[in-house]
């Protein structure tokens, strides 16, 4: 059954309890990690996912808090001996860094170094970036401070998992996330490129989404803070995400 694991939930400064912001969802048949978080390894280990159990990787943009660890996760993919390969999407922005940043690990000499292919996804965005029986996945450019995608899971039961990722409110974002059973909704603060939690209440209203989860919010500001600022906006459910968290 379908599933969505918060890996890490914090903001671009890690806390004690919290990772930099991540997640996998698995459809079943696919395992698609989206980010990397600070320790890809551990992260899923303490979710019971083995490294090489993933089957895709999701890179939404090119901010250390997202990739900065890309070479470390590839590198112990390599190290557990991974003979499967990986697909990396990303908006061409990402995947030029995302190459630049793994060659400086001259990653391509390492022995017996599995298969990595790039897809590019148009900065337009996409409908479909990965589809099998039990998934479809879909792309669209979202308002953050560079080039960066927000994301929609439909899987085969019917449920919508909507990812806004970094970003301003914008008509995309009303868009990947229409009718979603559950927004996982960035709340870092009305700063230019990201949205305050009673923007994400107004987000989540104006898309009809059923269930809203913050994500990637300055727990500083204190729980009662984040929520009752998004109910003021939206009246359905509302949590705050926490790592480790399982959304079914
Ligand atoms: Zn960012």
């Amino acid at each position: 059954m379908e599933r969505l694991i918060i890996l890490g939930s914090s903001n671009a400064v890690a806390k004690k309890d919290q990772e930099n912001s991540y997640l996998l969802v698995d459809s079943g048949t696919r395992k698609i990690l989206v980010d990397c978080g600070d320790h890809p390894a551990a992260g899923l280990a303490r979710a019971g996912v083995t490294l090489n159990e993933i089957t895709d990787l999701i890179l939404t943009h090119f901010h250390a808090d997202h990739v900065g660890s890309l070479p470390l996760l590839i590198m112990d993919m390599w190290l557990e001996k991974r003979s499967t390969p990986l697909v990396i999407y990303g908006l061409e922005y990402t995947i030029e860094r995302a190459k630049k940043l793994l060659e400086l690990f001259d990653w391509h000499m390492w022995s017996g170094m599995f298969a990595v292919t790039f897809r590019t996804i148009p900065e337009s965005g996409e409908e479909i970036v990965i589809c099998d029986e039990s998934i479809r996945v879909s792309a669209l450019s979202v308002l953050h401070l560079i080039p960066t995608i927000g994301l929609r899971f439909e899987f085969a039961t019917g449920k919508v998992f909507s990812y806004s990722c970094d970003t301003e409110p914008c008509d995309n974002l009303l868009k990947l996330a229409k009718d979603a059973d559950v927004l996982l909704q960035e709340s870092a603060g009305g700063l230019k490129g990201h949205t305050s939690p009673e923007q994400a209440g107004t987000i989540a209203t104006q898309a009809g989404v059923k269930h809203l989860v913050l994500i990637h919010y300055e727990a500083r500001h204190g729980e009662d803070f984040l929520l009752s600022n998004a109910q003021k906006t939206f009246t359905g459910k509302v949590n705050l995400a926490f790592d480790g968290m399982v959304i079914k």
